[in-house]
C-alpha cells in the first residue's frame, strides 16, 4: 500500500480529489507496493484505480488519462529495502554517535538503484523482485559487485547467503538488463589476481556491463580497522595498471575504455588522472569517477560573463581530497572571471582526516573556517555537503550555517553553477 503525500494543482490527482493521506489500493485490481507500481501501471491511458480516502471511504475511479497530463501525485517516501549484508567497510559502521537516525541505516535497494544511480548488491532479491526488474526494465541498474568469486564476495559483504553474482547478472542480461558496476578494492582480498578474474568475468558477460569502476576502499576513524585498511600507495598502482590493461582492451574491442579507475584510486596512487574524452558521458562521475574532469568541462561550457568577478576574493571549501586536484580547475576559472579564487581544503572533524570527500564535511568545520574570513567577498560550498533539507552531516542548517559567516555563502555542485546563478543561502 502506498499513501499520497501531496496532489499538484491542475494535475489528473486533483481532477479525481485525491487527497494526502489517501491510501492508492491497486490498478486494474493489482495491488500497489510502491511508487515503482504506481509510475508504471498509471502509465498506461485507460486504467481502474482503487484508493481508500482519508475518511476510511473505498472508491474506484474508471481514470481516462488524457494525453500529456500528468498525475501529479507526489508519495510518501517509500520503505527503504534494508541491507543483507555485514561488509567491514560499511560506511554506517564508520559513522560517530549521534548523527541523524538516516545515517545509520543500511540500505541496498534495486528501486533505488534505478531511480537515482545508488549501487546496490542484489544479495537480497526475492523471486518477485526478479520478475518486477524484467517486467518493468529497470536498466541500467548500478551493483556493487566487488568480486565475482562466490567466495571471496561472501567474505567481503559478510553474507553467506550470498547468490553468484555472474550467474545472476547473466539471467537478468539474457532478459535485457544491463548494469553500471563497481569493484570497491580491499587490499589483499579482491586487488591483484582476484580484480583481474572480476574484470575478466565481467568482460564476459558482453554488452551488458556498460561500465565498470574501481574504487579504494573508504574508511573513517570509526571504521573496523583491525578488519580492512586502505590500499597502499604501491596497491593503488597495481590496482590502476590492471584497469589500464582492461581499458585498453576494451577500447580496441568496443570503442570506449569500459574500466575506469575512480578519481581517489589515481590520487592515492599519486598518478595523473586522465583527460576528460577518457570518461565519455561521465556515467559514474557521482560515484566519484571522472568527478575533477566533469568539473573541468563544467566549467568550460559555463556562460559566465568574462571578467565578471574582477577583482573579488572567493573562497572554494572542500574536503582533503580535492585540494591538490582543484588547483587545475581555479585556473580555468580565474582566467575566465577575474576574480582570486582560495582553496580552503578542509580536514572532517566528524570522521576524521581519513574521510576527504567534500560531500560528508560537517557544518561545523565549515563555520570555524570561515567565521574570521571577512576579507573573502564570497565562499562557495558543496551543494553535495547538504540534504534536501539543506542539513550538513552534523545537522547543521546551511541558512543557519551562512547567518554566522561574514560573507555570502553559496551551493554549488561545480563553480559554474554558482558563479552564473542565484544565492541559495545567505
Ligand atoms: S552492502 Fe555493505 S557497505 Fe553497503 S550498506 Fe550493506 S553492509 Fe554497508
Amino acid at each position: 500500500m502506498i499513501r499520497v503525500q501531496a496532489v499538484a494543482p491542475d494535475s489528473l490527482g486533483a481532477a479525481l480529489e485525491l487527497v494526502p493521506g489517501t491510501e492508492l489500493l491497486s490498478i486494474n485490481g493489482r495491488p500497489l507496493e510502491d511508487f515503482l507500481d504506481w509510475e508504471f501501471l498509471t502509465a498506461d491511458e485507460q486504467f481502474v484505480l482503487q484508493v481508500r480516502l482519508p475518511s476510511g471511504q473505498e472508491v474506484e475511479y474508471d481514470v481516462e488519462r488524457p494525453e500529456g497530463m500528468p498525475m501529479g501525485v507526489m508519495l510518501e517516501p517509500p520503505r527503504i529495502r534494508r541491507c543483507a549484508n555485514h561488509c567491514d567497510f560499511c560506511f554506517v559502521d564508520g559513522n560517530p554517535q549521534g548523527l541523524r537516525q538516516a545515517l545509520y541505516i543500511r540500505d541496498d535497494d534495486y528501486r533505488l538503484s534505478f531511480r537515482y544511480g545508488n549501487f546496490a548488491t542484489l544479495t537480497n532479491l526475492k523471486p518477485w523482485d526478479l520478475a518486477r526488474i524484467v517486467e518493468y526494465r529497470l536498466s541500467p541498474l548500478y551493483v556493487s559487485v566487488h568480486a565475482t568469486d562466490p567466495v571471496v564476495r561472501r567474505w567481503l559483504l559478510r553474507n553467506p547467503e550470498a547468490p553468484d553474482v555472474i550467474p545472476q547478472l547473466r539471467w537478468f542480461a539474457e532478459r535485457g538488463i544491463t548494469f553500471h558496476t563497481q569493484v570497491v578494492l580491499v587490499p589483499g582480498v579482491n586487488d591483484g589476481p582476484q580484480l583481474m578474474r572480476t574484470l575478466t568475468d565481467l568482460y564476459g558477460l558482453g554488452d551488458a556491463v556498460l561500465s565498470v569502476s574501481v574504487v579504494p576502499v573508504a574508511l573513517t576513524e570509526f571504521s573496523k580497522h583491525a578488519l580492512v585498511r586502505q590500499p597502499t600507495r604501491e596497491e593503488c598502482r597495481a590496482a590502476l595498471a590492471i584497469v589500464d590493461d582492461f581499458a585498453a582492451r576494451a577500447l580496441a574491442d568496443r570503442g570506449l575504455p569500459w574500466c575506469y579507475g575512480a578519481d581517489d584510486l589515481y590520487l592515492q596512487a599519486d598518478v595523473p588522472l586522465p583527460p576528460a574524452e577518457w570518461y565519455g558521458d561521465f556515467e559514474q562521475r557521482e560515484n566519484g569517477v571522472g568527478a575533477v574532469r566533469y568539473l573541468q568541462t563544467r566549467i568550460q561550457a559555463a556562460q559566465i560573463e568574462p571578467g565578471s568577478w574582477r577583482g573579488k576574493r572567493i573562497g572554494i571549501v572542500t574536503g582533503t581530497a580535492m585540494g591538490p586536484l582543484l588547483p587545475q580547475v581555479v585556473t580555468d576559472l580565474e582566467a575566465l572571471t577575474g576574480a582570486h579564487f582560495e582553496i580552503l581544503a578542509l580536514e572532517n572533524t566528524l570522521f576524521g582526516p581519513s574521510v576527504t570527500t567534500a560531500g560528508l564535511l560537517p557544518g561545523k568545520a565549515v563555520l570555524t573556517a570561515l567565521k574570521t574570513r571577512a576579507d573573502l567577498d564570497l565562499a562557495l560550498l558543496s551543494a553535495e555537503s547538504v540534504n534536501d533539507d539543506l542539513l550538513f552531516m552534523d545537522d547543521m542548517e546551511a541558512h543557519d550555517l551562512a547567518a554566522q559567516l561574514p560573507m555570502p555563502v553559496k551551493l554549488s555542485y561545480d563553480f559554474a553553477d554558482a558563479l552564473v546563478g542565484e544565492e541559495v543561502a545567505a
